[in-house]
């Protein structure tokens, strides 16, 4: 990482690089208007709206987020972490990057796999650097949640938070 010249990343998913929500979650009228935007989505070629039909669950990408990521990976090793299940983590990782070159394998998923997938803000749960190397010092961390991460104050930029279901908006009061 040194010799690259570059620092380590800690990329957090839910409402940092994307928004989640589950079908249940998802109102019919709202569900009919993201069914024909996710058709549009799929032609072109940087996707943002995504329906997995076996999560149950539709996800959209932060608008910007195709060339955050390409910036980043420039000057930084990148790693996702989420406080979802594996496979959330899986998924998500595959969005974000198809082909690997980007995390190439750095994805920590912090919930269990009887969790929801979205545990982010739902699970008064903490976040912590173990397993991201043990180099605090040369690791910056990108969150939404200020909480999650009570021994990583210095080295977190927090970051507005996303939410583009209706659904995300109301869970934080919105
Ligand atoms: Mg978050």
């Amino acid at each position: 990482m040194f010799a690259a010249h570059k620092l380590c990343l800690v990329l957090d998913l839910d409402h940092t690089l994307l928004n989640s929500a589950k079908f249940v979650e998802v109102d019919p009228v709202h569900d009919e208007i993201l069914r024909k935007k996710e058709e549009q989505d799929r032609e072109k070629p940087q996707r943002h709206l995504f329906r997995f039909h076996h999560m149950g669950m539709w996800t959209k990408l932060r608008p910007g987020i195709w060339n955050f990521l390409e910036k980043a990976s420039q000057l930084f090793e990148l790693h996702l972490y989420t406080m979802g299940n594996k496979l959330y983590a899986t998924e998500m990782a595959k969005v974000l990057d198809p082909t690997g070159a980007l995390f190439a394998g750095r994805v920590i998923s912090r919930g269990d796999d009887g969790d929801p997938e979205d545990g982010d803000e739902r699970v008064p749960k903490s976040k912590d650097l173990e397993g991201v190397l043990g180099m605090e010092s040369a690791v910056v961390i990108i969150d939404d949640s200020v909480r999650v991460w009570p021994h990583n104050k210095l080295n977190l930029i927090v970051v507005e938070r996303y939410t583009y279901f209706p659904c995300s908006r109301r869970q934080f009061g919105f």
